[in-house]
């Protein structure tokens, strides 16, 4: 073999490395992430290779990721069997940040006084390889591109040099073997030699993964404290004879094709991530192809969590990264007022090292969310037409957040209105769709006349309803606290405003159902001069309680009714602020 060389790291790499080292990183696990994410790349880019390049002589039939530990040694190793790199690769590509911009990137970080702020720039280019230094205080690398005869080793402590040299009798494809750091409890630096440890990270971060990452693991009783026991190869006489575990699900379902899953199988993956005894409500699977790529399997639950109006309710899905394991809760993603939709969403083109900050601000998440959110409404509008009983009872659990997407999301309000349904007087038990209120509404109807109350009976027996019943008028009756809110902000349903029968002047009176001719106006005018003296009367003795005393044409028995100004807060909106400190 040829001499080794000793080169020094790109100025950038090195400042990045003493970063990385001196660490941004609060959870060192994912340097593991990282290997096997790189492995897996490799492994995708060998089997493209081999069905492109037919003189390619490789052999893919058993492409996988192994993981082999040396306690003695201290040494973790992330061996693939991929396409593996040349010299001039290693050096590019191991030795370089090419990535531009990297430099002001650096400076940024370097400026950042608090350590989330460098850790979400850090973000912004991932780490990926150099995260082995976190947990290593050498790394080797040694790899042989498919198709080439010619091995290469690589060296390093990370500080600022690595030697390179040719290394022969490699197979193809590339092995990364890391020199621990003692694992003192300090640093967070856990027992990377442990099998149970491995076991973890790998399915925590790393299940999804296409390719099989196998690992020899002892026979039980070798591993003290490991948790080996399930699916350990038993009757292995000592570690060699030990045959190695798959230690991933490999189980994409969201990455398959929608034809070849069972509703079955979306249930039980369900189950799974909701930690759900039942079965979702709605199941939506998509694929997004074109600049940004990805995929998305969403469950509506059928039932809402305990906690779904309380202060700290997490929303949001799982993220993944080609199938790599980012984050749960991934709030960037759903709307608070979708915060009981289930499921997981796998962007391929992110960084795995993206924080919650960046992927609040970034446009193509932006984009994913408003797409996803247009797929969870559309799924709830079919549902409402084609099972009406089913969404009457998914109505129940959500439809009060589902109401408070009328102020959070304007952009879909229309949508969301046609969602809401609502308890009526034109029916006593079954509610209605405002869709069905206008088509009932009487001839001259151009407002949609609503009460909101605590309940039902409250509401009817309000004596603002008197003269609405009497006239044969439909008045919806909304007893959620949101009900007050957004039908005050909403301007109108298909061109109907929204009238409070509590509030304002509502007159009936107006409409052309012949009770406003000039008869009825003289004979209003008459009456108003009738009772001009109680109602100066009554004016002075209520002033400090009332802004102002009208005739009415609204009650039909009820002496007398308090009315909003159109402008007031209602009673229950009144108390609802007074609860929250206002
Ligand atoms: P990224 O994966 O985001 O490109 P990394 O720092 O993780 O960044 O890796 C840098 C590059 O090194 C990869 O893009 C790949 O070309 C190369 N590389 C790393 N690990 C392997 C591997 N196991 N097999 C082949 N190439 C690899
Ligand atoms: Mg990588």
């Amino acid at each position: 073999a040829s001499p080794t060389e000793t080169l020094e790291f790109q100025a950038e790499t090195r400042q990045l490395l003493q970063l990385v080292i001196h660490s941004i990183y609060s959870n060192k696990d994912i340097f593991l992430r990282e290997l096997i994410s790189n492995a897996s790349d490799a492994l995708d880019k060998l089997r493209l290779e081999s069905l492109t390049d037919s003189d390619l002589a490789v052999d893919t039939s058993d492409l996988h990721i192994m993981l082999e530990v040396d306690r003695e040694a201290r040494t973790l190793t992330v061996r693939d069997n991929g396409i593996g790199m040349t010299r001039d690769d290693v050096v590019d590509l191991i030795g370089t940040i090419a990535k531009s911009g990297t430099a002001s990137l650096l400076a940024k970080i370097k400026e950042a006084k608090d350590a989330d702020v460098a850790q979400s720039l850090i973000g912004q280019f991932g780490v990926g390889f150099y995260s082995a230094f976190m947990v290593a205080d050498k790394v080797t690398l040694r790899t042989r591109r498919a198709g080439t005869d010619q091995g290469t080793a690589w060296e390093s402590d990370g500080e600022g040099t690595y030697t390179i040299a040719q290394a022969d009798g490699l197979p193809v494809g590339t092995s990364v073997t890391l020199h621990l750091k003692p694992a003192d409890g300090e640093d967070g630096l856990g027992d990377y030699l442990a099998t149970w440890k491995i076991r973890q990270i790998v399915k925590q971060y790393s299940d999804f993964i296409r390719w099989p990452i196998r690992m020899a693991t002892e026979p039980v009783g070798t591993d003290a404290g490991s948790g080996a026991e399930d699916g350990a190869e038993e009757g292995a006489e000592g570690a060699a004879a030990s045959a190695p575990e798959t230690l991933n699900s490999m189980k994409a379902l969201w990455a398959r094709p929608r034809s070849e899953v069972t509703q079955a199988e979306y249930n039980e993956f369900y189950q799974q991530i909701s930690h759900d005894w039942q079965e979702p409500a709605e199941t939506i699977h998509m694929r997004a192809e074109g600049t940004f790529e990805y995929e998305a399997l969403l469950f509506i639950p059928a039932h809402a969590p305990f906690d779904l109006f309380s202060r700290d309710t997490k929303r949001g899905v799982q993220l993944y990264v080609k199938r790599v394991f980012i984050m749960d809760d991934c709030d960037a993603l759903m709307p608070n007022y979708l915060r009981f939709v289930k499921g997981v969403v796998d962007a391929h083109d992110l960084s795995l090292n993206v924080s919650r900050e960046i992927l609040q601000h970034d446009r193509q998440i932006t984009a994913v969310r408003r797409r996803l959110v247009k797929k969870v409404l559309a799924a709830l509008k079919d549902l409402r037409t084609s099972n009406a009983e089913a969404y009457a009872k998914l109505w129940e659990q959500f439809g009060r957040v589902l109401k408070e997407g009328l102020l959070e999301d304007r952009d879909n309000a229309d949508t969301l209105l046609e969602l809401v349904s609502a308890a009526s007087t034109h029916d006593a038990q079954a509610p209605t769709t405002l869709r069905e209120y206008v088509e009932r509404m009487k001839d001259g109807q151009d407002t949609i006349y609503y009460l909101t109350g605590e309940n039902r009976q409250m509401v009817e027996n309000s004596p603002h309803m008197e003269a609405f019943t009497a006239k044969g008028y439909e008045v919806l009756i909304l007893t959620d606290p949101v009900d007050e809110v957004w039908t005050d902000q909403i301007p109108a349903f298909d061109g109907h405003r929204f009238q409070s029968i509590a509030k304002g002047q509502v007159d009936l009176d107006d409409h052309a159902d012949g009770d406003g001719s000039d008869e009825a106006k003289a004979e209003k005018a008459q009456r108003e001069e009738d009772f001009a003296a109680l109602l100066g009367w009554l004016r002075s003795t209520l002033a400090e309680h009332v802004k102002e005393v009208r005739l009415s044409t609204r009650l039909t028995t009820s002496a007398a009714c308090l009315v909003g100004d159109a402008h007031d807060l209602t009673p229950t909106l009144e108390k609802m602020y007074r609860a929250m400190g206002q």
